[in-house]
């Protein structure tokens, strides 16, 4: 099978690092600046707000909001990077389902700045141990990056994990299960809003990513494969 994660909220927990870094890139970029911490609180609020969904009028591309085009931004993912952690042992994981024959691919979308996602996922160790590296929001939408993926891959099964469910409405092909990997920060977002999980076909949902290695056995059984 083809196993593809997504990153942030999924393989990393880079969201409750998301203040602090804001603080620290203020810190060397605007250190005269007074009431720091209440700034950081504020990008802090602006940034989440972009991670909310977007029903009905997202083109599959991302827009940066203003304060992340800047030194400054770079700055803040760079100390973001440094601040995420790895969520359950994912590198170990990644190898595992490598080492039972499952081609593991990244399949996530891009970070503000071009090449920021590629280099989060380098320095924590993780871009090496994928078999591919798919990134999608700026020069491919969501829709083209899965084509690029059947062309590459071809219909074999499509294990996508995600901790944005919204995502996969009305995405995939028939030969697509999708894993909603339940992160806290983001899975706030759908609960306000459960009906949208009704949605997505072959839901499956976890809560640890080594629950993954039921979900395949279970789409095994049902597939008969
Ligand atoms: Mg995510």
């Amino acid at each position: 099978m083809i196993i593809g994660f997504d990153f942030d909220g999924t393989l990393v927990d880079s969201y409750s690092v998301i203040e602090e870094a804001f603080r620290r890139a203020l810190e060397r970029h605007y250190g005269w600046l007074p009431l720091k911490n209440q700034w950081a609180r504020l990008f802090t609020r602006v940034e989440l707000h972009f991670e909310k969904p977007r029903y009905g009028r997202h083109s599959g591309r991302v827009k940066s909001p203003f304060f992340l085009r800047t030194k400054f931004a770079r700055t803040w993912f760079e100390e973001r990077a440094k601040l995420t952690k790895v969520l359950d042992n994912a590198d170990e994981l990644i190898r595992r389902l490598k080492a039972e024959g499952h081609t593991v691919i990244s399949f996530s979308a891009e970070d503000f700045i071009v090449g920021m996602k590629e280099k989060r996922l380098r320095i924590l160790g993780l871009y090496d141990l994928f078999d591919d590296v798919i990134v999608f929001g700026k020069e491919l939408t969501l829709c083209e990056a899965f084509q690029l993926l059947r062309e590459k891959y071809g219909d074999e099964v499509f294990i996508w994990v995600d901790d944005k469910p919204w995502r996969f409405i009305g995405r995939g092909d028939e030969n697509t299960e999708f894993v909603w990997y339940y992160f806290p920060p983001t899975a706030k977002f759908v609960e306000e809003k459960r009906e949208l999980l009704a949605a997505i076909p072959r839901l499956h949902v976890i809560r640890d990513l080594w629950s993954l290695f039921d979900v395949i056995e279970r789409v095994k059984q049902e597939r008969g494969a």
